[in-house]
């Protein structure tokens, strides 16, 4: 259910092994970055790097206004594709995690096997003894698999180590907001959006080309003749192409109904007779979830498409499919030569240059497989009290002012109004850090290398997936501390609101100084931590959002005439956003923005009126101004490319510019009229609460 997960952050692209990508052959042809409709897209370098001077005023381009000598100096690192305000709070807290990686006074056990894992990510001696026999026996295994019955029964097997046809693991209940429900969802595909293998588009031509050039030399390390890892790649492309078409796309994704289009439930009995010839209740059965009474299928029509695939004469498709699985799933916890193979494919497909620090990303990869460890070991050298105990208090002075925002709303009805101010109150809000953490007692790497580690820690996840399965759910408990390659660990710059559980959470990793500090006026903090906190509370109410109720249930609790206005407000937005060019031709689109913008604006709406309730005299400058930098971003094109068609967020010089341009008080402050280039009609404005 990764459309649930609602962040604030303009880049929360799903990266599985390519991530986002453009050959390099295209970056230097006839681009003409600079004919974004009405303003320019600044976070371009290529675009800022044609300005000579700081506009004079902020009517034209508020974004480049306030963002300008920014712009000019920022560089992004070695490594990277962005830089920004998330970027400088991530830095801050990597830094952090890294004091707590080598601190060798810290005592608990989280500790310990946070920094067993880290050291072990860096013994390049230990991992290069070992090669790539790890990899070489899983994919040993899948070749020597001879029938469907053996098939079935290695993917049935808990020791098997590599690739999967389809996903499984215990998920929040969309019909029962309260239990946990097993899970099932497809495998990820190499061009990553199913719309790619049926109308190719220049994104899924280059991600391909960029494929077959990289993954044919792991193959050829694993001993394949260049031949052969051509064929095997054709293969696999050619069985996936046959499986979108039972995959929602991208843009279906980002689509309000998407959570309706997920729920499908299923009991036991229901779900073993729902294929004939693909027994994934058996394979699920072995993998440790026996005891389960009943599924969550989030794509039937992709189980139905495997079912027909599952035959004896497509075995060699499969076992293809499934070995290009495997070294997705392994490839970063091999050698060094997979190591460095992996990140020059990386930064060839995301227009990236140079490497990070290797410290770096020892760090994330602890963060990514021990988030549990990693931020209790955290909370152990850095008390997280004094700053739950503000940003709580925060949150809720926040939601104090949304409440009378809402009881203000008059487009609404008194029922639909109270329904909604019901909501609001019986949001469940956690900040910082977890009260409850899972239990990996007995968890142990002793004499283990890196690759090894892994494996245990899965093996851990599972018996605690397995253990939650039809469980009622508590709601003190952080997936986050569980699984952070479902979603970010609790150290990430992010913040998340769960509409299915009612609950919004304010991750430590989001509290570092560019966005909080003690020392803030009201006017700073509320451009930056507030918006945040308010953006959060405001997707309860943007379109995938409000077809949850205050428990978390799907369930319209809008009279039909509120929920004929709300869609209208909506259509009238997305409508604006849809006659926005980010660059080079390429429009925002308004369908899949939706969502963000709705909060982004009931966010700012909701601030401006804490400000003005708080104070006598607001300084709007300030507000404004903190606003838009903490949207700064300075981004490499083919991921602002990119992020046009597979990000939900708007790029960042939009968020900032089309949101301050609502507002009475924004005109107002800066003189703004007609013919100005931030001007909007009155009557043109979309706000929506
Ligand atoms: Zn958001």
């Amino acid at each position: 259910m990764k459309k649930i997960v609602l962040f604030v952050l303009a880049l929360c692209l799903c990266f599985n092994v390519f991530g986002v990508a453009f050959a390099e052959e295209t970056a230097e042809n006839d681009i003409v970055l600079n004919d974004g409709t009405p303003w320019v897209d600044y976070c371009l370098r290529e675009n800022i790097a044609q300005v000579e001077e700081k506009p004079d005023s902020p009517r034209d381009d508020f974004y480049l206004w306030v963002n300008y000598d920014w712009l000019k100096s920022a560089e992004i690192a070695p490594g990277d594709y962005v830089t920004d305000s998330f970027t400088d709070v991530g830095n801050e807290v990597t830094d952090q995690c890294l004091e707590v990686l080598t601190d060798t006074m810290l005592k608990s056990e989280d500790a310990a096997l946070a920094q067993y894992l880290y050291n072990a990510y860096l013994d390049w001696d230990a991992r290069d003894a070992l090669g790539l026999a790890p990899l070489q026996k899983v994919i040993d295994r899948i070749s020597a698999v001879s029938t469907l019955d053996k098939l079935t029964q290695m993917l049935s097997d808990r020791e098997y180590d590599g690739g999967t046809l389809f996903e499984a693991d215990v998920m929040d209940n969309l019909s029962a907001p309260d239990t946990w429900i097993t899970d099932i969802k497809p495998m990820g595909l190499l061009l990553q959006d199913s719309a790619e293998y049926r109308e190719r588009t220049e994104v899924g031509d280059l991600f391909e080309a960029g494929i077959r050039a990289f993954f044919p030399r792991m193959l050829e390390r694993l001993g394949y003749s260049p031949e052969e890892a051509d064929g095997m790649l054709t293969r696999t492309f050619a069985l996936e192409a046959e499986l979108a078409d039972g995959i929602l796309t991208g843009a279906e994704e980002m689509a309000p109904d998407y959570v309706q289009r997920v729920n499908n439930q299923m009991s036991r009995a229901e779900a073993e007779t729902f294929c004939s010839a693909l027994p994934w209740v058996e394979i699920l059965d072995g993998l440790g979830y026996a005891g389960a009474q009943g599924y969550q299928v989030e794509q039937p029509a992709y189980l139905q498409k495997l079912d027909e695939i599952y035959r004896e004469d497509r075995l060699e498709d499969l076992k293809a499919e499934l070995i290009i699985n495997t070294v997705c799933k392994l490839w970063l916890f091999l050698d060094r030569e997979s190591h460095d193979l992996y990140y020059e494919m990386f930064n060839c497909l995301n227009g990236i240059e140079g490497f990070p620090q290797e410290e770096n990303e020892a760090c994330d990869a602890v963060r990514s497989k021990l988030p549990k460890q990693m931020a209790v070991a955290f909370f152990e050298k850095f008390n997280p009290a004094k700053m739950k105990t503000d940003i709580t208090r925060l949150c809720s002075e926040i939601i104090d002012c949304y409440r009378k925002m809402l009881s203000e709303e008059d487009w609404l009805s008194e029922e639909t109004r109270a329904k909604a101010i019901e909501k609001l109150d019986q949001m469940h809000v956690i900040t910082v850090c977890p009260e409850k953490w899972p239990d990996y007692s007995g968890l142990s790497f002793e004499g283990l290398g890196y690759y090894d580690c892994i494996r245990e820690i899965n093996r851990y996840k599972a018996r605690i997936s397995e253990s939650l399965v039809d469980q009622p759910k508590d709601p003190d408990f952080w997936y986050f501390t569980l699984d952070s390659e479902v979603i970010n660990d609790i150290l990430t710059a992010n913040a998340v609101y769960f509409p299915d559980i009612n609950t919004m959470i304010i991750l430590r990793g989001i509290l570092g100084d560019a966005l909080y500090r003690e020392d803030m006026s009201d006017e700073e903090l509320c451009g930056a931590i507030g918006m945040i906190i308010a953006h959060e509370i405001s997707h309860a109410f943007d379109p995938t959002g409000a077809q949850f109720d205050a428990t978390g249930r799907m369930n319209n609790w809008w009279t039909e005439a509120d929920g004929a206005a709300f869609a209208e407000r909506t259509q009238k937005l997305i409508d604006y956003y849809n006659g926005i060019t980010a660059f080079n031709g390429l429009q925002v689109s308004g369908e899949s923005v939706q969502g963000e913008a709705v909060a982004d604006l009931g966010s700012v709406k909701c601030m401006l009126r804490l400000l003005e309730e708080k104070k006598e005299h607001v300084d709007y400058r300030a507000f404004f101004e903190s606003f838009a930098k903490a949207w700064r971003n300075l981004i490499v094109w083919e991921v602002e490319y990119y992020s046009l068609t597979g990000d939900a967020h708007p790029p960042h010089h939009i968020r900032v510019n089309t949101v301050v341009q609502q507002f009475p008080q924004f005109y107002e402050t800066y003189g703004i009229t007609e013919g100005d280039g931030m001007w909007l009609k009155p009557e043109d404005r979309v706000p929506v609460w």
